[in-house]
């Protein structure tokens, strides 16, 4: 007789542990497929401070204290490093969850999947998803999926729901993925590097996002501390840049990847500062056309979560928490279906995703759109008197630290400060007036 499980979940990343351990833990008999075998390398490497108390929730947080760098802060910087913005979260966060996390995806993603079986999920890896068929009526979620053999196999359950990441397999297979209308399409290229010397502001643990200049590129340099000996540097420039320097560099002997990177890293002196010395822990990786979202994201028998679900650029280092929270709104909201047939916290959570998703969009036109204040030059305002505003600057700090899902309406107005400076002070009621000081590290912690 063939086994029916409440839940498939098909991917095993932030989203799908997320998701696959939160409906375990309630009872549920939940089977992760995975088409890669754990560790295995990702991009997207900082973490928000609000994953903190999620970690804490999933039973991870000591782990993560152990096995991990800590992120206290960011700063935005223009090419020579002459103007910068630090933002420290301990101004706004008054518990521990301020000081945040920087991973490696191969050790991090593998220890929310073995805590997912920690739980109880089942996880097959080595599992690639080749269909879903969800229309059978009557009948449960029938997924077919090939191991490692080329065997193929099928699985059935209640409740399907697809953490696919940028694979997007539902809305590959429902042809339903659509670009972001606002938002361009990047290319990102990244590696690892050692022997780097690190600035203080990366010293003290902070993600440096360095501006690159002009509408051509319209692009950004991220500078990670991963580890002492480990520093991860990515560039991600507009797709109609990159494709042109593909053309004019197809002749050339090493991969035009490569060579656009470093000499896009080499010539930004304040990356060029950092990496005097440095070496390649490992090849230049390409993550491109990114922005996009699944226009159906649910239905009566399933949810998709995470990046198959949506992904937007990721200037502001939100995708890990994005995912994560948004598992596990959806996953309550299955919970509830399956054990009672009622859908409002299924609904409500995706109201919810949906409000914070816009909210991180319109922060990231703030930084490619030319009418907004630069964030490099964020404290820098020609407004008299940074104190005056700094309630306005506390929203934004908390915003920066990931509040999206409670508070989206009024953030997506106090966002708008960086169009205006002069409606900064609209916002004094808005939170408690708090001391902010954005010129200096934030490394007394
Ligand atoms: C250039 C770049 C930089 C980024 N930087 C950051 C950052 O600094 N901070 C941050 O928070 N986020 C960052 N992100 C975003 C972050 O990487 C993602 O938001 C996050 O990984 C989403 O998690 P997920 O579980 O939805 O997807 P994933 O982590 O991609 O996991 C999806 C899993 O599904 C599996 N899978 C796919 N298809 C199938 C199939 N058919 N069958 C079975 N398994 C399948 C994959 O193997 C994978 O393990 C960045 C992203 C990019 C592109």
């Amino acid at each position: 007789m063939k086994k029916i499980y409440d839940v498939i979940v098909i991917g095993g990343g932030p989203a799908g542990s997320t998701a696959a351990t939160n409906l375990a833990r309630k009872g549920h008999q939940v089977l992760v497929l995975e088409k890669e075998q754990f560790p295995r390398e990702h991009v997207g490497e900082s973490l928000l401070p609000f994953c903190y108390h999620i970690l804490e929730d999933l039973g991870v947080l000591p782990e993560m204290i152990a096995r991990f760098s800590r992120k206290p802060g960011v700063t935005f910087s223009n090419l020579e490093g002459t103007s910068a913005s630090h933002w420290c979260f301990r101004h706004e966060i008054k518990d521990a969850s301020f000081l945040s996390f920087h991973v490696r995806r191969a050790h991090f993603d593998q220890l929310l999947l073995e805590n997912s079986r920690k739980h109880g999920a089942e996880v097959l890896e080595q599992t690639k998803v080749v269909h879903v068929d969800l229309e059978a009526t009557m009948a449960p979620v029938k997924v077919t999926a090939e191991d490692h053999l080329g065997q193929t196999h099928e699985y059935f359950a209640r409740f399907l729901v697809d953490a696919s990441g940028q694979g997007t397999f539902m809305a590959k297979q429902m042809n339903c993925k659509l670009p972001f209308d606002s938002l361009r399409p990047r290319l990102a290229l990244s590696t690892h590097w050692k022997n780097a010397t690190l600035s203080p502001d990366l010293a003290a643990g902070h993600i440096k996002i360095v501006h690159l200049e002009g509408d051509q590129k319209a692009g950004w340099i991220w500078m990670i501390p991963l580890s002492e000996d480990r520093l991860s540097v990515g560039l991600a420039v507009n797709m109609e840049f990159s494709n042109q320097e593909r053309r004019r560099l197809a002749n050339q002997e090493e991969d035009w990847q490569t060579t656009l990177y470093e000499s896009e890293l080499l010539q930004t002196p304040v990356v060029r500062q950092v990496l005097a010395g440095a070496e390649r822990w490992a090849p230049v990786v390409a993550n491109g056309d990114f922005s996009y979202y699944a226009k159906n994201k649910k239905g009566s028998n399933f949810a998709i979560i995470g990046d198959a679900s949506a992904f937007l650029d990721p200037i502001f280092s939100s995708g890990i928490y994005l995912a994560m929270k948004g598992a596990l709104l959806v996953t309550d909201g299955i919970d509830a279906q399956l054990h009672t047939g009622t859908t409002d916290t299924l609904e409500k959570a995706y109201t919810d995703i949906a409000g914070a998703y816009k909210l991180v969009e319109k922060l990231i036109n703030t930084y490619y759109d030319p009418n907004y204040i630069r964030w490099d030059m964020a404290d820098k305002l020609p407004v008299d008197g940074y104190e005056k505003y700094e309630t306005a600057f506390s929203l934004v700090h908390l915003v920066l630290a990931g509040d999206f899902f409670t508070n989206y309406e009024r953030y997506l107005e106090a966002v708008e400060v960086f169009r205006n400076p002069e409606r900064l002070q609209q916002f004094k009621h808005l939170v408690g007036s708090s001391k902010i000081n954005t010129t200096v590290v934030c490394a007394d912690y």
